[in-house]
């Protein structure tokens, strides 16, 4: 269903405490952990995600609720209202807001459920994702990015952006989805435009202004996701890129290969005509990640 144009305004049930949305919701979803079932006194809460920055409150001061915890649920102070929350203090700033505070919910549609292990059984959801707990950390990129791709992004994207996701695919079939270590991800994207001849389409920076939520590019016509680690939201450091290569199939194997090793990428396998009837080889990018790229043999192989 279609967002309505931005601004979206909301507020408590009393109206003491009022809140403007403006930016397009990064994502939406219901919870069915038990406690957001006591917060709402409901089966479950519902929310939009939205950048930090494209929230205000507008009227009334918000008081804490809730467990007073790491996570701050703010409610009106006179009506008690749960109306939104805010992570912990990090690197990425959003909010949660509770898609029934909107003055008009009518085009929510949870996209992810979550703590369907304590999920009432009757209280399933249209949600398209569905998760025991919460998602992990490293699903969220591409959960985000599949929100912001569905078919129908809604009015609520300014028009400049609203030409990105109307181009931005992948809707089906498999796409990769590689971490860049060590904060370079906006330096492989460069990489990939000059070995690999790639495409930027999105590039959706984290609030540290260095690190790389999520960007799409597409090479060799198709698409490539990536983002950066994010190692204070994971319980283990990702290991170095091991097991996986990622296949380029071109016209010219010679030209592909000599313009990723001139871009500075290592040769692994030199190319070669490989008994299968490819030409071929393999090259390491900078990031650690493995590429192969092949080309049938032409004319008389001997
Ligand atoms: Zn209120
Ligand atoms: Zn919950």
């Amino acid at each position: 269903m279609a967002i309505p144009t931005l601004p979206l305004d909301g507020g408590c049930r009393c109206g003491a405490l009022r809140f403007r949305i403006n930016a397009p919701p990064m994502l939406t979803g219901a919870c069915h952990c038990t406690g957001c079932q006591r917060m709402t006194g409901s089966a479950f809460s519902l929310t939009v995600t939205v950048p930090g920055e494209g929230f205000t409150v507008t009227k009334g001061e918000p008081a804490i609720g809730g467990l007073h915890g790491e996570v701050r649920h703010h409610h009106c102070p006179h009506c008690l209202s749960w109306v939104f929350t805010r992570p912990p203090e990090g690197p990425m700033t959003f909010v949660n807001v509770r898609a029934t505070m909107l003055d008009d919910p009518g085009w929510f549609v949870p996209f992810v459920e979550s703590y369907t292990s304590e999920m009432l059984p009757w209280a399933a959801t249209p949600a398209t994702h569905r998760y025991a707990e919460f998602p992990p950390m490293e699903d969220y990129p591409a959960l985000i990015a599949e929100y912001q791709n569905r078919p129908d992004p809604g009015k609520a994207c300014p028009p400049e952006r609203r030409e990105t996701m109307d181009n931005q695919g992948p809707t089906s079939g498999l796409t990769p989805h590689i971490a860049i270590a060590d904060k370079r991800a906006s330096e492989a994207i460069d990489f990939y435009k000059k070995a690999f001849g790639a495409t930027e389409l999105t590039r959706i920076p984290a609030d540290d202004g260095v690190r790389l939520m999520h960007a799409h590019l597409t090479i060799n016509g198709a698409s490539l996701m990536m983002h950066d680690e994010f190692p204070e939201y994971v319980s283990e450091p990702s290991g170095k890129p091991d097991g996986v290569t990622l296949h380029l199939q071109v016209d010219d194997a010679d030209a592909w290969f000599q313009r990723a090793v001139d871009a500075g990428a290592s040769v692994v396998m030199p190319l070669d005509d490989m008994f299968w009837g490819d030409r071929y080889g393999q090259v390491k990018d900078p990031f650690g990640h493995q590429w192969s790229i092949g080309t049938p043999i032409k004319g008389d192989t001997k």
